[in-house]
């Protein structure tokens, strides 16, 4: 797609959990091949609003149109289909599996028959395919030495970036990380920043939500920052570094 076509435009999303608005009329758009960082304080409702624009929740009000066509009532499986492509704060590993059975899962969710074969056993040549395609998104996020363990020997961290290599799977042309650097050594978020350059050079538009400034900063075109389930602030990384109400309500520290 081309730069400053529009690839998402969400309007007016809002989501309450009994008595709690944990989004409140949320408005973003995102253009195609943008980096964007999702940033605000805990509970700010940033994985809700991942929630809601990926079809895992439904928004009580409000629309998410992507590429034109309004997903707002779609399933996560469908919006998986359609390339838009994320990892969960709270990693969704199988732990019974390895490494990467668990990245085969997200080339298996690419087609629908996939889907639904997914659940059977692993023999045709697809699934060989599907192996071969895994291991590579592997060796691109620099786990493919621990391919073959069990995805919960491995420190949180580094299972955020298995998400990320099962969420390649999918060939995203949007790709939204929650918090994709938490718990990662200096030099595995180095590791983490230069793959995140090397998908943005590819094209994939990319949508993150993430606490380590120094990170996020680094790489984005653009912030979004959310407090108590709206929109405060949006702009550049270095307005809003210098924006008051931003300093007040979440980098004041
Ligand atoms: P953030 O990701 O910005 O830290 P969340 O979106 O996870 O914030 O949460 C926003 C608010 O909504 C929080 O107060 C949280 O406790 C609440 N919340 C999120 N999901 C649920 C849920 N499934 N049921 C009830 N409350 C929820
Ligand atoms: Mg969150």
């Amino acid at each position: 797609p081309e730069r400053n076509t529009i690839l998402l435009n969400v309007e007016g999303l809002s989501k309450s959990f009994g008595g709690l608005h944990a989004v409140r009329d949320m408005s973003l758009q995102l253009s195609a091949g943008e980096v964007v960082g999702l940033i605000g304080p805990n509970g700010a409702g940033k994985s809700t609003t991942f929630n809601l624009l990926t079809g895992v929740i439904q928004a009580d009000s409000g629309r998410v149109v992507y590429r034109g066509q309004d997903i707002s009532r779609w399933i996560s499986r469908d919006v998986a289909q359609l390339g838009v492509a994320r990892t969960f704060q709270h990693v969704k590993l199988v732990p019974e599996m390895s490494v990467i059975e668990n990245v085969v899962l997200g080339t298996h969710l690419r087609t629908r028959s996939g889907a639904i074969r997914g659940t059977l056993a692993l023999n045709s040549s697809e699934d060989g395919a599907a192996f071969a395609e895994a291991y590579n998104k592997l060796e691109r996020v620099g786990l493919s030495a621990l391919a073959y363990e069990p995805a919960t020997t491995l420190a949180l961290g580094q299972q955020r970036i298995v998400e990320v290599a099962r969420a390649l799977c999918l060939s995203p042309a949007l790709l939204m990380l929650d918090e994709p650097a938490a718990g990662l050594r200096k030099s595995e978020k180095e590791k983490l920043a230069e793959l995140l350059q090397s998908l943005r050079a590819e094209g994939i538009t990319i949508l993150m939500v993430e606490h380590d400034m120094e990170f996020v900063m680094g790489l984005v075109d653009r912030l979004i920052v959310m407090n108590f389930g709206s929109k405060l602030a949006e702009g550049r990384p270095d307005a809003i570094r210098a924006d008051p109400e931003v300093i007040r309500a979440y980098l004041g520290g």
